[in-house]
Protein backbone atom coordinates (compact mmCIF):
# COMPACT_ATOMS: atom_id res chain seq x y z
CA UNK A 1 0.00 0.00 0.00
CA UNK A 2 1.52 3.33 -0.69
CA UNK A 3 -0.06 6.77 0.33
CA UNK A 4 0.50 10.29 -0.75
CA UNK A 5 2.78 11.00 2.42
CA UNK A 6 4.87 7.48 1.63
CA UNK A 7 5.71 9.21 -1.42
CA UNK A 8 7.08 11.95 0.71
CA UNK A 9 8.78 9.69 3.22
CA UNK A 10 10.71 8.33 0.19
CA UNK A 11 11.41 11.44 -1.64
CA UNK A 12 9.37 10.91 -4.88
CA UNK A 13 6.86 14.31 -4.21
CA UNK A 14 8.53 17.08 -2.69
CA UNK A 15 8.28 18.30 0.82
CA UNK A 16 10.05 20.70 3.10
CA UNK A 17 11.19 17.87 5.43
CA UNK A 18 12.53 19.24 8.80
CA UNK A 19 13.09 15.93 10.01
CA UNK A 20 13.43 12.27 9.25
CA UNK A 21 15.27 9.31 11.01
CA UNK A 22 14.54 5.41 10.30
CA UNK A 23 11.42 5.54 11.52
CA UNK A 24 9.40 8.86 11.28
CA UNK A 25 9.48 11.80 9.28
CA UNK A 26 8.34 15.27 9.70
CA UNK A 27 7.60 17.80 6.84
CA UNK A 28 5.68 21.11 6.96
CA UNK A 29 2.05 20.95 5.94
CA UNK A 30 1.27 22.73 2.22
CA UNK A 31 -1.73 24.60 3.78
CA UNK A 32 -0.72 25.67 7.30
CA UNK A 33 -3.21 26.99 9.84
CA UNK A 34 -0.67 28.46 11.94
CA UNK A 35 3.33 30.17 11.91
CA UNK A 36 4.53 26.18 12.68
CA UNK A 37 2.51 23.45 11.08
CA UNK A 38 4.49 20.35 11.04
CA UNK A 39 2.84 16.42 9.92
CA UNK A 40 4.75 13.76 12.55
CA UNK A 41 4.10 10.22 10.21
CA UNK A 42 5.29 6.90 10.63
CA UNK A 43 7.25 5.97 7.63
CA UNK A 44 5.75 2.63 7.41
CA UNK A 45 2.32 3.37 6.51
CA UNK A 46 -0.27 2.79 9.15
CA UNK A 47 -3.89 4.01 7.96
CA UNK A 48 -5.47 5.23 11.48
CA UNK A 49 -5.07 5.27 14.94
CA UNK A 50 -7.62 2.42 14.85
CA UNK A 51 -4.67 0.17 13.10
CA UNK A 52 -2.75 0.76 15.63
CA UNK A 53 -1.31 -2.79 17.31
CA UNK A 54 1.38 -3.71 20.13
CA UNK A 55 3.85 -3.74 17.34
CA UNK A 56 3.80 -0.19 17.19
CA UNK A 57 4.13 0.91 20.59
CA UNK A 58 8.01 2.32 19.75
CA UNK A 59 6.99 4.67 16.75
CA UNK A 60 4.22 5.81 18.03
CA UNK A 61 6.04 7.00 21.52
CA UNK A 62 8.42 7.90 18.90
CA UNK A 63 6.24 10.44 17.21
CA UNK A 64 5.83 12.19 20.61
CA UNK A 65 9.55 12.46 21.43
CA UNK A 66 10.18 14.06 17.80
CA UNK A 67 7.30 16.57 18.28
CA UNK A 68 9.13 17.33 21.25
CA UNK A 69 11.97 18.01 19.75
CA UNK A 70 10.60 19.87 16.90
CA UNK A 71 8.81 21.88 18.88
CA UNK A 72 11.92 22.88 20.40
CA UNK A 73 14.22 23.81 17.67
CA UNK A 74 10.99 26.08 16.24
CA UNK A 75 11.13 28.25 19.24
CA UNK A 76 7.58 27.19 20.13
CA UNK A 77 8.20 24.76 23.30
CA UNK A 78 7.95 27.62 25.84
CA UNK A 79 4.91 29.46 24.45
CA UNK A 80 3.04 26.14 23.99
CA UNK A 81 1.26 24.08 21.12
CA UNK A 82 -0.88 21.56 19.93
CA UNK A 83 -0.11 18.12 18.92
CA UNK A 84 -3.87 16.62 16.62
CA UNK A 85 -4.45 13.11 15.45
CA UNK A 86 -7.46 12.99 13.54
CA UNK A 87 -8.93 9.74 13.16
CA UNK A 88 -11.69 8.45 10.40
CA UNK A 89 -14.65 10.36 9.49
CA UNK A 90 -15.68 12.69 12.36
CA UNK A 91 -11.83 13.02 13.21
CA UNK A 92 -11.43 14.70 10.02
CA UNK A 93 -9.09 12.60 8.66
CA UNK A 94 -8.11 13.15 5.14
CA UNK A 95 -5.15 11.42 4.43
CA UNK A 96 -5.12 7.75 5.49
CA UNK A 97 -2.11 7.34 7.24
CA UNK A 98 -1.32 7.89 10.39
CA UNK A 99 -0.20 11.65 10.96
CA UNK A 100 0.33 13.89 13.92
CA UNK A 101 -0.46 17.51 13.25
CA UNK A 102 2.00 20.06 15.67
CA UNK A 103 0.34 23.37 15.38
CA UNK A 104 1.57 26.24 17.48
CA UNK A 105 3.38 30.06 16.77
CA UNK A 106 0.32 31.70 17.55
CA UNK A 107 -2.73 31.04 20.67
CA UNK A 108 -4.83 28.40 19.30
CA UNK A 109 -8.54 29.19 21.23
CA UNK A 110 -10.61 26.20 22.19
CA UNK A 111 -9.78 22.66 21.35
CA UNK A 112 -12.86 21.94 20.04
CA UNK A 113 -15.65 24.09 18.91
CA UNK A 114 -18.96 23.27 20.24
CA UNK A 115 -21.88 22.51 18.71
CA UNK A 116 -24.41 25.39 18.28
P1 LIG B 1 -5.85 15.35 8.11
O1 LIG B 1 -7.09 16.16 7.86
O2 LIG B 1 -5.85 14.06 7.34
O3 LIG B 1 -5.58 15.15 9.58
O4 LIG B 1 -4.66 16.25 7.62
C1 LIG B 1 -4.05 16.12 6.38
C2 LIG B 1 -3.09 17.29 6.23
O5 LIG B 1 -2.24 17.02 5.14
C3 LIG B 1 -3.77 18.63 5.94
O6 LIG B 1 -3.45 19.57 6.96
C4 LIG B 1 -3.22 19.02 4.58
O7 LIG B 1 -3.00 20.42 4.45
C5 LIG B 1 -1.94 18.22 4.49
N1 LIG B 1 -1.53 17.87 3.15
C6 LIG B 1 -2.32 17.35 2.18
N2 LIG B 1 -1.63 17.13 1.07
C7 LIG B 1 -0.34 17.52 1.33
C8 LIG B 1 0.86 17.51 0.55
O8 LIG B 1 0.91 17.11 -0.61
N3 LIG B 1 1.98 17.98 1.17
C9 LIG B 1 1.98 18.43 2.46
N4 LIG B 1 3.13 18.87 2.94
N5 LIG B 1 0.86 18.44 3.21
C10 LIG B 1 -0.28 17.98 2.66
Amino acid sequence: MTTLFAKIVRGEIPADIVYQDDSVTAFRDINPVAPTHILIVPNKVIPTVNDLTAADEQVAGHMLVVAAKIAAEEGIAEDGYRLIINCNEYGGQVVFHLHMHLVGGRPLGQMVLRPR
